[in-house]
């Protein structure tokens, strides 16, 4: 089809939809700048997983440390301070102030949905957020500017105040499980919605995908955008093939106008 008469046949799919609930995966930042996990030039060619897995986090302190230096040179000064949403996350702000997302269920950990608009209420962030930090242990949480702060002063592998347990971002790790609060949010998203928007995933990520398997199975129509291949094909209704910086905000401004 072409590209015209695929954003048609997203808009059939979509419009009659009283909520969306809209699914997104890295692609949808990387016109941001923030590089994606599993395209060549993705972080997984890049960094070794290991330090990803959260009993390497918790037994090798080297590994923390070499975490939150990464993180204080990304945001303070480096390239994380001057990340910005893409057109693609204002649209979707576009789609919720007209009361047609009943909310957005990421995997992202960047904060740009809210960055770019989205009440922290219309946004379950799956997979955390490097915004803020938690205690391990006791599970206290500080806006991760402040833990930043405790690094700069001499603290290159922080404790926790409270209970000196080992801090970390409120990102999940692999092997950690994801917030029950989080898991929860998005499935009223899911329920309430009769039609989802799924941008910039390879729809590979598990629990986090379950959410698109569960719209097919219900008999909703999914609508995906992104660039390369994904896993989940035989569960999309419509595929657009795009970025989602072009596509996105001419399928929101086409379809709030359609009704
Ligand atoms: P992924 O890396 O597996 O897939 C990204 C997909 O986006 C790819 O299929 C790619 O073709 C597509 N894509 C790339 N640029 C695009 C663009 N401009 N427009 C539309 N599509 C584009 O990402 P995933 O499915 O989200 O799973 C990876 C995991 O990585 C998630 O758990 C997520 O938490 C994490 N992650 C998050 C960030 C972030 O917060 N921005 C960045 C990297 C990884």
């Amino acid at each position: 089809m072409l590209k015209n008469d695929l954003l048609s046949a997203a808009i059939e799919s979509l419009a009659p939809a009283e909520r969306i609930v809209v699914f997104t995966g890295a692609g949808i930042s990387a016109e941001a700048g923030i590089p994606t996990f599993r395209d060549p030039k993705g972080m997984w060619n890049q960094v070794d997983p290991k330090k990803y897995h959260i009993n390497n986090f918790l037994v090798d302190p080297e590994i923390r440390i070499e975490r939150w230096q990464n993180t204080l040179k990304g945001m303070r000064g480096g390239p994380r301070s001057s990340i910005k949403p893409t057109p693609a996350h204002y649209a979707l702000t576009r789609l919720w102030k007209a009361d047609r997302m009943s909310g957005c269920i990421t995997q992202n950990v960047d904060g740009l949905h809210i960055q770019a608009g989205l009440p922290e209420k219309a946004v379950a962030e799956l997979h955390g957020t490097v915004w803020r930090s938690e205690c391990y242990k006791c599970k206290r949480r500080w806006p991760t500017e402040t833990v930043l702060d405790w690094v700069e002063a001499g603290q290159p592998d922080p404790i926790c105040p409270e209970c000196g347990g080992v801090m970390k971002l409120a990102t999940v790790l692999f092997g950690e499980k994801l917030h029950i609060a989080e898991m929860a949010k998005a499935q009223e998203f899911a329920d309430q919605a009769q039609a989802m928007l799924a941008i910039g995933s390879t729809l590979s990520v598990f629990p986090a995908v379950n959410f698109v398997i569960e719209a097919h199975q219900l008999g909703k129509p999914v609508v995906l955008v992104n660039l390369g291949e994904t896993e989940k094909e035989d569960r999309v209704s419509v595929r657009i093939t795009g970025k989602a910086g072009e596509v996105i905000p001419d399928l929101v401004d086409a379809l709030l106008a359609s009704n």
